[in-house]
Order: structure tokens, then sequence, then C-alpha cells
């Protein structure tokens, strides 16, 4: 049976990021197996998503998803910039009428607790000279929020891992996994549909990074305790483009949701300038990525808050992401979670889950913190 010192499941951002840095700070002969089950890499939540590198502003201070999202930030301008990866600090306002000042206030709070230095209040009348189009009593400035070429980043981080001796096997679903004393026997499938065939491999470390995937995945870990095992809810974000010459120049954000379901319905831009609109918040029952045609009504009336010239049919469905999270509707908010040996005393295995926003921008950082600061020491 072949062996390997690590196997990374989910080749999304994150699985990415862990390869590329386990390779990067580990001797070539600690041998790295990187498995996805789709044809290529990032197909999922990673190609799903507003491409924002976020600042930081809105995480509970002190939780993980505040912390990876700063430190992520930094190092992936960093990791752009070293490896030509087409990106934009665009710059972000976040817009509020005046009974939303007390919600903009909060965000001004909990962003100079999670080291944010940046967030600007700007005035009426600038955010009138930079952004005409956009009604706000009340607006926050933040210089370092900025979009990158997600797939170019992924294509890059696959890129270097795979340099530095990480064997990627796409086409490859791990159907079954058994922690032995000190490692664990992985079955997978391998192939397109039609020539599937199994391979089975032994490894002395292995990360969860199965995204949507991760409960399904950690339930057929046997010799994990299954309490240990959150549950998942599925919360669709749907996107709609906007036709016609972009109307900003900057990403617009209203006040967040209260209860942080999510960001409220912003504008983003892709690199080439378009405009782009959402994603909302639904709860649903299984992966499902149609965009109904019913939202439209709701994103009208959500963008014409603060962009009241905008007519419904210059709205187009787009496609949806779905946030694999930890809390259901009224649950509450939760942080990335981490698991490893001192949670659920498996040797050797990583489990993440809850991967949601801002997984993008914190990918680097929670791949130096599995890495370098967790159980999986060489
Ligand atoms: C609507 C939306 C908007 C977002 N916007 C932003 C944003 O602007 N900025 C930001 O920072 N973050 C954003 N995020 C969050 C970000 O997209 C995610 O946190 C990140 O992509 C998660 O990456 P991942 O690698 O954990 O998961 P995924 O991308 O889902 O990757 C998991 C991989 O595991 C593979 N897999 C699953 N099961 C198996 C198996 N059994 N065997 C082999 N392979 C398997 C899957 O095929 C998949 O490729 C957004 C998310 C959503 C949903």
């Amino acid at each position: 049976m072949e062996h390997f010192e690590l196997c990374i499941v989910g080749a999304g951002v994150v699985g990415l990021a862990l390869a590329e840095r386990f390779a990067r700070t580990r001797p070539r002969s600690y041998s790295i197996l990187l498995l996805e089950r789709n044809h290529s890499f990032g197909q999922e939540t990673s190609s799903r998503n507003s491409e924002v590198i976020h600042a930081g502003l809105y995480y509970t201070p002190g939780s993980l998803k505040a912390r990876l999202c700063v430190e992520g930030r930094h190092l992936l301008y960093q990791y752009c910039q070293q490896h030509d990866i087409p990106y934009r600090r665009t710059g972000k306002y976040l817009v509020a009428r005046q009974d939303e000042l007390q919600g903009l206030e909060r965000v001004f709070d909990t962003a100079a607790k999670n080291g944010v230095d940046d967030l600007q209040w700007v005035s009426r009348r600038t955010l009138r000279e930079q952004e005409p189009l956009v009604e706000a009593s009340h607006a926050l400035f933040s210089p370092s929020t900025g979009i990158v070429d997600s797939h170019g980043f992924m294509d890059s981080l696959l890129t270097s891992a795979q340099r530095a001796g990480v064997q990627y096997a796409p086409l490859t679903k791990t159907i079954a996994i058994q922690a032995r004393n000190g490692y664990f026997d992985v079955q997978t499938e391998c192939g397109a549909p039609g020539h599937i065939e199994p391979f089975t491999f032994r490894c002395r470390h292995l990360i969860n990074a199965a995204g949507l995937h991760a409960q399904e995945l950690a339930m057929r870990v046997e010799g994990l305790d299954k309490v240990f095992v959150p549950p998942l809810y599925l919360s669709r974000g749907c996107y709609f483009s906007l036709t016609g010459k972009p109307p900003f120049r900057h990403l617009i954000y209203p006040v967040p949701e209260q209860n942080q379901r999510g960001l409220g319905i912003h504008a983003t831009l892709d690199l080439a300038g378009q405009i782009r609109f959402g994603p909302d918040v639904e709860y649903i029952d299984s992966i499902d990525y149609r965009v109904p045609e019913d939202r439209r009504a709701l994103f009208v009336e959500a963008i014409r808050r603060y962009f009241p010239s905008l007519r419904a049919d210059q709205l187009h469905p787009d496609y949806a992401g779905i946030r694999p999270k930890l809390c259901g509707p009224d649950g509450g908010v939760a942080d990335f979670m981490v698991q490893d040996e001192g949670v659920h005393g498996v040797p050797g295995l990583v489990q993440l889950f809850g991967i949601e926003s801002p997984g993008l921008t914190a990918s680097l950082a929670l791949a130096r913190l599995v890495a370098d600061d967790g159980a999986l020491q060489a």
C-alpha cells in the first residue's frame, strides 16, 4: 500500500493553501497527497463567492475569523504581489441611512478592536464626489478592502505546491477513512463516471478541508467520536449582475444584517470593472446552485436603499454560492472551527468546519495556523 506523510482532502482555496504551506515548510521527504473529487480544483465555494479581500471589519474580536482575516489579508496582498496574481485595492464604502447610523458605529468599533486602523468616516460630500449615484447619510471608507482573481490565486497555489513535491489527484473522492493507531487507511474512488476505480493508501496525518462536505466526510472517519461533528446548515447566497455602464468605482456595502447572517446585498466589482450585486441569505435543505428569478424583487428593494436609480430590468440572475454555516437561521454566529487531536482525541487528524466568509481572505493565515502552530508538527 502506498504511504504518505500527509493527505489533504479537498482542493478548494483552503486545501490548496494548506498544501502549499506544508510543502514549503517541510523537507522534500515529507510526502503530501492532495485529493479533489471534482475534475479540477476550486469548483465549489471557492469559485462561488465575491472575490473580495476583506479588511476584517465585522467579525467578533478575538475570534479566528477576525484574527485570520486581518493576518490573511496582509498575506494575500503580499502573495499576489510576489506571484503576479491580478488584484486591486479598490477600497469600499459602507453606507447608511440616518436611522442606520448605529450600525455603522458598531462596525467602526469592531474594526478598531480587530486591529483595522485605516477605516475612516467620510462626509456626505466626499461620498457624493466619489460615488455620485450612491444615496446615503453616513459612510465609512475602508481603503484596505480589495478584490482578487481567486482562480489565478488558486492556480498559483497549486503550481507552487506541485513544484514543492505535492501530488495532486483530481477526480478522486475520499469515501472512507479508518483511524488506526498513529495512521489512517484511506479509501477513495478515482476517475470519471463510468471509469471509476478504487485506490487505497495509508497516511500519517489527514486534514479534512472538504468545505460543504466536511461533515459528511467526518461521519466516514471510523475511530472518530461523532459528537465532535458539528451540524451543517446550508445558506445560499445568490448574485445578480448589472448590465450597462458600471455606476460605481468602489465596492459599496450597506450596514450588515444585525444577526450577522450576511453582510447585506452589496455591490462588488470584478477585475474587468463589471458590477454584481449579492449575496442574499437563504437557508436551503440541499446543495442547489440555482438563482431563483423570484429573488429579483428582494434585490431591487435592498439595492435601491443606496442606489435609487436602479431599474429592475438591469439585473440578471448570475450565480450562487453556499455558505457552510454551523448555526441555523435563529442560532447566532459561529466561528471557524479547527479541530485537532486536542479536541477529538484522534492523533494526526485535523478537521475544518464552517469555513464561510472570510475564508478566501483568511486562507493563507488558516494554512499557517494549521501547518506552523497546529498539531501536525513534523
Ligand atoms: C456567497 C459567498 C460569498 C463569499 N464571499 C467571500 C469573499 O468575498 N471573500 C472571502 O474572503 N470569502 C468569501 N466567501 C467564503 C469563501 O468562498 C470560502 O470560505 C472558501 O472558498 C472556502 O474554501 P474551502 O477550500 O474551505 O471550501 P471549498 O471551496 O468548498 O473546497 C472544498 C473542496 O473539497 C472537495 N471535496 C469535498 N468532499 C470531498 C471528498 N470526499 N473527496 C475529495 N474531495 C472532496 C470539494 O470538491 C471542494 O473542491 C464567500 C462564500 C460564499 C458562499
